[in-house]
């Protein structure tokens, strides 16, 4: 089967066919039309065999994983999702792979009303890139600049399920399934982020652990931050890690969390906890923006947890992690 076979077969179709699609598969460029008062959120990040994911991993969550990352960083900025392109690096034309990938590609950008415009397809080394395109009103995306003096921090869901998994997954422990899906089949946080718009003063979605991503919504916005550990949200599987070891890498420097950091201002407190209840997703208040520059973490006790150098780089010797 010819490359442009295997395209038109897999690709030509996914996501809902929406109005605002004037063009999709098929020419040498999509056309779009961005509605009138609409500013465009463009984000793009690849996925790597060995870096980001296991070579061995099932193609169907490859292709969740691979718009996933894209739509959490939609989310994290209040914009609503509305077209992907892709470009596939395939070591060969293996048409099983390509129609497992497809389907969760495909299942992801239809729970979240996206069409896949376009793309690129290459011989190579396994690797995926997805571009995403939301929508938000003009002037209401969210920032990662406006955190404030006295804003509580909050945290969706729970934290280092994902980095619990991979840490089992490459000491050949079992792991859960629950735990495995954190892993593969991360739920990025749209309709949160969507709700959190005129509620949120910044917003980040968290990647590389808490520690690292807040201290970018710190320096951006030129604040700092108290952080209590016991308040962390973790399943118990996470949290007897972190009792048996004092080791709070997990919940807050391993990557792949995929939920949303973001602050408010005091009064608007009741409001997320109404949000958390309407959504059924933990809301969880983690900590509050203060002057003092820098991330200050406080044990239950009261004493300061000081930080490991934890931030991971892809440009710096490797410490065996796969994000
Ligand atoms: P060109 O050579 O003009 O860049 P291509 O042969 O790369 O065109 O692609 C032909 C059409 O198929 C284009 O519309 C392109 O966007 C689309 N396409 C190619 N690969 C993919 C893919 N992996 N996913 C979605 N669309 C793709
Ligand atoms: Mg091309």
């Amino acid at each position: 089967m010819s490359e442009f076979d295997l395209i038109t077969r897999h690709f030509a179709a996914l996501g809902p066919e929406r109005p605002d699609v004037v063009l999709g598969v098929g020419d040498d460029c999509a056309l779009l039309e961005v509605p009138e008062g609409q500013t465009l959120a463009v984000s793009i990040d690849t996925l790597s065999a060995g870096v980001h994911f296991l070579a061995d991993c099932d193609p169907e969550h490859i292709g969740h994983k691979s718009l996933a990352v894209g739509l959490s960083d939609l989310a994290a900025m209040g914009a609503k999702p509305a077209w992907a392109t892709l470009a596939l690096t395939l070591p060969e034309a293996d048409e099983d792979w390509i129609h497992a990938f497809a389907v969760g590609f495909g299942r992801l950008a239809s729970a979240h009303g996206m069409r896949l415009v376009g793309g690129d397809t290459t011989r190579g080394a396994l690797s995926v890139t997805v571009q995403v395109h939301g929508l938000v009103p003009r002037g209401a995306a969210i920032r990662r600049s406006g955190a404030r003096l006295g804003d509580a921090i909050f945290v969706s869901g729970t934290l280092g399920d994902a980095g619990l998994a991979l840490r089992r997954i490459l000491s050949g422990e079992p792991v859960v399934p629950e735990l495995r899906r954190r892993l593969e089949c991360p739920e990025p946080r749209v309709e949160l982020g969507l709700r959190l718009r005129g509620i949120a003063s910044a917003m980040i979605d968290l990647s590389d652990g808490l520690a690292g991503d807040l201290g970018h919504i710190l320096r951006a916005s030129a604040v700092g931050a108290e952080l209590e550990l016991e308040r962390l949200p973790l399943v118990s599987q996470v949290a007897e890690v972190v009792a048996a070891t004092d080791d709070w890498k997990l919940p807050l420097a391993s990557g792949d969390d995929y939920e949303l950091c973001f602050c408010v201002p005091p009064e608007r407190i009741p409001t997320v906890e109404r949000l958390a209840e309407a959504l059924g997703l933990p809301l969880t208040q983690v900590g509050w923006i203060c002057a003092t520059p820098g991330l200050n973490v406080r044990r239950a006790d009261g004493h300061p947890l000081m930080l490991p150098a934890w931030g991971y780089d892809h440009f710096q010797v490797a410490d065996g992690r796969t994000d």
